[in-house]
């Protein structure tokens, strides 16, 4: 059976950051879901290339997005495409404005882009998360993709694994608690991160700046605190959305469906 999704990817935020802070509310999607800290991303290490393979299911070496500038081309029938042509609808909320582009015209049930990630203390999160409450509550979909940025503004601006970038986690775990309580039980969940970051950055190769967390709650197949056997993928996220829908991938897509430990 397949189940509505919240996708939310919070911007460079680091399996250790978000150990060191008190997520309450991934603590318990953790405990009662699937996970693991040790989930890689794509070279290069930045936010578009990221997030393009996230949809695309192939890396940036194969879409051709390297850089945060957007190649019109470089975007295939990926997971939001593939959800359209299935029926399914898709959502995406963000507040990051490059984050147009991830899907070609005509397959978005909505979207909505808010210039405020720069905000102080993550408001511009919270602003955002409320205004997706209020559109799922109007217009569910199949799939909402919930794109939080200040926690990688907080990185660049106080350095990785500061206060203030403990501190912008902490503030995304509310957000994320804001839209479970709201939507509630009619959602499956999944929270991931494009990039880790170190010093004021990100961009290289280091553990520091590829290890993403990946926790996967509400999956039949993957349930009660299960950590997920290495290695899992930002590429991989895809594909599973696709298998927990019941849907088939793509042949052009490299990832694959995450499955259990056996
Ligand atoms: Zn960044």
């Amino acid at each position: 059976m397949s189940k509505r999704i919240l996708l939310f990817l919070v911007d460079g935020m680091r399996p250790d950051g978000m150990q060191q802070a008190e997520t309450p509310i991934i603590d318990g999607l953790m405990a009662t879901g699937a996970w693991t800290l040790t989930a890689r991303t794509v070279m290069p290490s930045i936010t578009l290339p990221c997030i393009v393979s996230l949809f695309q299911s192939r890396t940036p070496q194969q879409h051709g997005v390297t850089s945060n500038t957007f190649i019109a081309d470089a975007i295939k029938p990926g997971l939001i495409e593939v959800l359209a042509a299935a029926g399914r609808t898709v959502a995406t909320f963000h507040n990051w404005e490059q984050l147009r582009d991830l899907s070609r015209p005509g397959a978005l049930r909505a979207s909505l882009y808010l210039n405020n990630c720069h905000d102080p203390d993550g408001a511009g999160d919270t602003a955002l998360t409320v205004a997706t409450i209020e559109s799922l509550r109007r217009d569910p979909v199949d799939l909402a993709f919930i794109y939080l940025g200040y926690t990688d503004v907080a990185g660049h601006d106080h350095s990785w694994m500061s206060a203030p970038y403990v501190a912008a986690i902490e503030n995304a775990d509310r957000c994320i608690g804001l839209a479970l309580s709201a939507l509630g039980s009619d959602y499956g969940i999944v929270i991931t991160a494009d990039h880790g970051g170190h010093d004021h950055s990100h961009g290289t190769d280091t553990d520091e700046d590829m290890r993403v967390p990946l926790v996967i709650h509400g999956h039949p197949r993957l349930t009660q605190g299960q950590m997920l056997p290495d290695p899992v993928s930002i590429i991989d996220v895809a594909p599973t959305i696709l298998d927990w829908m019941e849907i088939a991938p793509p042949d052009h897509w490299v990832g694959r469906a995450i499955e259990g430990a056996r």
